[in-house]
């Protein structure tokens, strides 16, 4: 099994157990001193501080996923992948919404593009931006809990009208934690009680520093409502994604993030990936977590049958023989029979886990009740 306790972890990284255990609680997990973490966890942490994870995996199996890291000259530019965070109300919703229909050509087929978790949009300047669905932190954080890193920019939206919450600060935690540049959206400046400077200053506090308190974080008054300056917040995106220097290899084996999957009663299992690397192709071979699958059909974000989805691209997967979970990563595989052997492996080892934790569990209760 899989798993370390969080004081050795903390030993083998020479860091105090309770930093540890701070920075555990910053991906929002409360564990002691004591428990175990499992292994993809550990690496979390093990980046957070700044070190490098060395795995050694008990199974051959693993070792047919590609790890070959791509050339220099094979890596394309790729759209940034942004996640929109904040308090509860201030318009994350809205401003997705808002986003996604401003970018909607007049006259394109049926107007409105499909819910499948993410949708792209392209800015005037031409750069090709991808949006998740879902914000929330919970997402953000199972996510990475699970080994899934599938947000370059966060934007964090913050009310004009109201002030830095509790889940404000709370984001600005998970985006420092992550290691992903912000850009602070200041919505609602539309109401008659918006203050967008209180806002900049109350941020001060968190360490955010925005451009316009001389800072370097890019700062944009928006109204999801309006429609005012979102054009400026795509554009503020498209420059910290160009900083960012973002690429892919799109002619590897394709490698992608569940971001959502469900059982369709008519459809089977479907699962919403995002494609990090390499291009995902109908009819290619897969393994995502403990399910494997053939891809049968491949629908974008406006629910159009295509070919193939290149890195950073949201596509709706048929094929599978089971349903995924959020956070699990998809690789392509050459065989059926490898994609059937890693998935029975990755199970077994699941099982393990489970039977290992319970067995922790109640050595634990039996040492509380001597
Ligand atoms: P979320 O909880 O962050 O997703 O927030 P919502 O998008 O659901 O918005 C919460 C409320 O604020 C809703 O009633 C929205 O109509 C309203 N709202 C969102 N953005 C704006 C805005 O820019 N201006 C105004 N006046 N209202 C907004
Ligand atoms: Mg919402």
């Amino acid at each position: 099994p899989e798993t370390i306790v969080v004081s050795e972890l903390a030993n083998r990284m020479a860091e105090r157990a309770a930093d540890v255990v701070k920075s555990l609680m910053q991906m929002g997990m409360m564990v002691s001193i004591n428990q175990p973490i499992d292994a993809d966890t550990a690496e979390l942490v093990i980046e957070e501080f700044g070190h490098r994870a060395v795995r050694v995996s008990d199974s051959d199996v693993e070792q047919v996923i590609d790890t070959v890291e791509d050339k220099d000259e094979d890596r394309q530019p790729r759209p940034p992948i942004i996640t929109i965070m904040g308090h509860v109300d201030h318009g994350k919703t809205s401003l997705l919404d808002a986003i996604r229909h401003a970018n909607v050509v007049s006259g394109e087929a049926g107007g409105i593009t499909q819910h499948i978790g993410a949708y792209q949009v392209t800015t005037d300047g031409g750069a090709v931006l991808t949006f998740l669905d879902t914000p929330g932190h919970a997402a953000f954080t199972s996510m990475r809990a699970r080994g899934a890193n599938v947000t370059d920019i966060v934007v964090l939206v913050v009310a004009a009208d109201d002030a830095v919450m509790p889940q404000t600060v709370e984001a600005i935690n998970h985006a420092k934690a992550a290691k992903v540049p912000m850009i602070v959206a200041i919505n609602k400046v539309d109401k008659p009680a918006a203050d967008p400077n209180k806002v900049r200053t109350a941020l001060l506090q968190h360490e955010v520093v925005v451009e316009q308190m001389s800072g370097d974080v890019q700062d944009v008054e928006v109204s999801a409502k309006t429609g005012q300056g979102l054009d400026q917040l795509l554009e503020a995106i498209a420059l910290q994604a160009e900083i960012l220097e973002l690429r892919a290899n799109p002619e590897r084996a394709a490698q992608g993030a569940v971001i959502e999957a469900q059982l369709d009663v008519g459809r089977g299992p479907v699962a919403t990936v995002l494609v990090q690397n390499g291009t995902l192709k109908r009819g290619d071979i897969f393994v995502v977590g403990e399910q494997w699958g053939k891809v049968r059909a491949l629908i974008n974000d406006k629910g159009e049958r295509v070919e193939e989805a290149g890195p950073s691209v949201p596509v709706e997967v048929l094929g599978l023989n089971g349903t995924p979970e959020a956070g699990d990563v998809l690789n392509v595989v050459e065989t059926e029979a490898q994609a059937r052997e890693i998935a029975d492996y990755r199970i077994q080892a699941a099982k393990d886990k489970r039977a290992a934790a319970g067995a922790a569990v109640t050595l634990d209760q039996m040492m509380a009740k001597a």
